[in-house]
């Protein structure tokens, strides 16, 4: 059983600033990731650009140098791929955290490969593992898909998207633009508000042009071999169908949550209990950081507003030291 300073659960973008910042102020830490480096950003879309100028998603301030001002998914890796190589970060890939438990001052987190201790943990799992999933007959079919990787695939197809964020339209357009027939599905009354700013008009006049069918206030109500019927306010419409795309949204593993004892809301939001200053939650010496700390506003963090939390969790543990040193 090896012992450490902190463990850090989730080698994202923010485990990872936790990991560089552990390192700088000398704790001895362990990153545990249950995928590649930056799992997440591996499995977004392969074309996918960031919201954020590349300046906003440095972390410790290590330039982040991309070609256009907003930087594509393959140089966020190759830039948070360099920080840990480059960096020599302690991080252990591949290895899934499947429990964690506290006695007396100490956690033991427990993989399929090994068990460790710490008095202090920092969750940090972000919240792309788990979708949020329609509930309706036949999204089991493996025509369906919750994460869309490539429009290579769906080329000649008729696609419906379900969803109006900027995964729903990206995809959307993407596919159109490589022979898709897609139809999109959209529960409210128009296009997300969030959506890329430079995307939104895209989308827009690809639908009012017809190039792109949109059905509003509409939801998937089934899902067949070769078919899809669409709950609209004009009653059903039955569509030929070959792939759906399910894109609305993802949740953080509240499950996991949970049974660490970390406290979660009761409203629908569930925002888990924890100290803004601090970063640390209800049970002492366990800590948040990245964007599971929004619970299902999964759009509140991201890396641009919660890179800071890594600075703010070693802070917090080096004052613990201190005190718990001179005790
Ligand atoms: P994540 O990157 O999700 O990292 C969590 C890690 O924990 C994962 O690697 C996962 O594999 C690992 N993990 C989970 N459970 C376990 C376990 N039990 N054991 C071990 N490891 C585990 N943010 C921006 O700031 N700007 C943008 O432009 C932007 N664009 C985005 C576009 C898309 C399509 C999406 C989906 C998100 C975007 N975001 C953006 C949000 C941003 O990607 C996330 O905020 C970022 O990934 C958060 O980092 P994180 O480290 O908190 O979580």
């Amino acid at each position: 059983m090896k012992h450490f300073d902190l463990v850090i659960i989730g080698g994202g973008p923010i485990g990872i600033a936790c990991g560089l910042e552990a390192k700088k102020k000398g704790l001895n830490y362990l990153i545990i990731e249950k995928g590649p480096i930056v799992n997440s950003l591996f499995n977004y879309p392969s074309n996918m650009q960031f919201f954020s100028s590349s300046e906003r998603l440095e972390i410790d301030e290590i330039p982040f140098i991309s070609k256009e001002a907003k930087p594509k998914r393959n140089e966020a890796l190759e830039y948070y791929r360099r920080i840990v190589t480059s960096n020599h970060l302690n991080i252990q890939l591949f290895e899934k955290v499947e429990s964690v438990r506290k006695s007396e001052h100490l956690f033991t987190i427990k993989t399929k490969k090994g068990t460790y201790t710490a008095p202090h943990v920092v969750v940090a799992t972000g919240f792309y593992d788990l979708p949020n999933t329609l509930n309706i007959p036949g999204e089991d079919l493996p025509k369906v898909a919750h994460y869309y990787k490539d429009p290579h695939f769906y080329a000649n197809q008729k696609l419906a998207v379900v969803g109006a964020s900027n995964s729903a339209i990206d995809a959307a357009l993407e596919c159109w633009r490589k022979g898709s027939e897609v139809t999109l599905i959209i529960r409210g009354a128009e296009v997300g508000q969030r959506v890329k700013y430079w995307v939104r008009p895209d989308i827009i006049n690809r639908i009012e042009e017809g190039s792109i069918k949109a059905y509003y206030h509409s939801t998937l109500k089934e899902v067949k071999e070769n078919e899809i019927i669409i709950d609209t306010p004009e009653g059903d419409v039955h569509l030929k169908n070959d792939f759906v795309l399910a894109l609305t949204g993802y949740k953080p593993n509240f499950e996991f949550l949970e049974k660490l004892g970390i406290e979660l809301s009761d409203d629908e939001k569930r925002l888990p209990n924890y100290d803004p200053e601090t970063m640390e939650t209800n049970i002492s010496g366990l800590y948040l950081a990245g964007v599971i700390c929004g619970g299902m506003e999964t759009h509140k963090w991201f890396i641009e507003n919660s890179r800071i939390h890594a600075k703010v969790i070693v802070a917090d543990i080096l004052t613990k030291k201190f005190v718990e040193s001179k005790d």
